[in-house]
């Protein structure tokens, strides 16, 4: 791996982000026990914010990271808060007044986002540092590398387009962690009990999916990550400033794109990293710049066929259940269902408009800080 650029490994500057309503409500304490005398020991300079509302990790993402004064931005939190750090930094006007120019282009691929896991799902350091505890994903910081990885522009007809790391699910999986907002005491495991809740109801999720295929069986797919694999550290290209390839939601559709109409979805799941949360590896092809998102889905709902899916996505087994589909996609569009009215969207585990929206690869877009 490329060392850490900045010299000196043990003196990074940090802006920590302390996300108090993420998680059990622990972030505070957890930071201050088990991340502050570590960056303190390993002489990081550090600048503390403890976020006071929803959407305030945006702002500063748009307005103080822009300084330009930090090698990382630290989130003590779940995986809420780096996707609102990244989407604040796209959104980034310069002195123009222009948004997503080539100094938020910069900004984005320049500032190592990184966890201090404090959230119900920690993705982030999951899939970068292999671990959630606090205190190794702190040394793992201090010591951390520099990773490039893709990002997901997604274009929605309310919000317009914004940006995800991690996943974009729509069904089973958005509903067990939206639909469970009111068992934050549970911590991670309220997202078990969703999905054994909604499972036994055989509730589906009738939606259409229009996909770009890259890798569209499960051995194309073993190809291109064996192929990808030998590539993930030497390939450090810049990040090319964010033009669509494939329009928004709303333009007409590509005729090269593969239509699937699934009356009878459980789920549909597509993400950026292998760990979805701390216990669930539900992408175990996925790789961090392969210029293709990973696709997991299922038109079939039954407790029986579901259950032993849902206890597999630990070691990834699920893969080889009969009715999940996995491939490797360059963009997709999801329609759901006329009938299916009100329901859940979860964008890196954050709520969005329950409505089409459309999805392509970034390629090397962002920057993370890996083990
Ligand atoms: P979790 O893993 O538990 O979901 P996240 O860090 O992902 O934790 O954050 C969850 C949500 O908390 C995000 O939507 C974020 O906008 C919101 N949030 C951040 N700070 C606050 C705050 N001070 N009060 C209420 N909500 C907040
Ligand atoms: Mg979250």
């Amino acid at each position: 791996k490329q060392a850490y650029p900045m010299g000196c490994q043990l003196s990074k500057r940090l802006m920590v982000i302390v996300n108090p309503h993420g998680g059990k409500g622990h972030a505070i304490r957890t930071y201050r026990s088990e991340g502050a005398p570590l960056f303190k020991a390993a002489r990081c300079l550090v600048d503390v914010i403890t976020t006071e509302y929803a959407g305030h990790a945006r702002d500063i993402g748009r307005e103080k990271v822009s300084q330009g004064k930090y090698d990382a931005i630290v989130c003590a939190s779940g995986d809420g808060i780096p996707h609102e750090i990244l989407n604040g930094m796209w959104d980034y006007e310069d002195e123009d007044g222009k948004k997503r120019s080539k100094r938020a282009t910069e900004l984005l691929a320049n500032t190592a986002i990184c966890q201090l896991p404090c959230g119900s799902g920690n993705a982030l350091a999951k899939s970068l540092n292999g671990t959630a505890s606090p205190s190794e994903s702190a040394l793992a910081i201090i010591k951390g590398y520099r990773l490039k990885s893709d990002l997901m522009v997604v274009s929605q007809k309310t919000k317009g387009s914004y940006l995800t790391f991690l996943t974009q699910t729509h069904g089973l999986i958005a509903e067990s962690d939206l639909g469970t907002e009111h068992l934050r005491w549970m911590g991670g495991a309220r997202f078990s009990f969703g999905v054994v809740q909604r499972l036994l109801f055989s509730k589906t999720y009738p939606c259409r999916l229009d996909v770009k295929y890259q890798a569209s069986s499960k051995s194309e797919v073993r190809r291109h990550f064996a192929q990808y694999m030998d590539n993930i550290e030497n390939n450090t290209t810049p990040a090319e400033k964010f033009t669509p390839r494939f329009g928004t939601v709303e333009d007409e559709l590509p005729s090269d794109w593969t239509s699937h109409n699934l009356p009878n979805a459980s789920m549909i799941y597509v993400s950026k990293l292998p760990w979805v949360s701390t216990e669930n590896q539900f992408f175990p092809a996925a790789l961090p710049h392969d210029g293709a998102m990973d696709l997991c889905y299922s038109n079939t709902m039954s407790p029986f066929h579901s259950i032993p899916i849902m206890v597999a996505t630990e070691t990834g087994a699920h893969l080889d259940s009969p009715g999940i589909e996995y491939a490797k996609i360059e963009a997709y569009r999801l329609t759901p269902a006329e009938e299916d009215g009100h329901g859940y969207l979860s964008m890196d585990g954050e709520s969005y408009p329950f409505e089409p929206f459309q999805v392509e690869v970034w390629p090397r877009a962002a920057t993370f800080l890996s083990k």
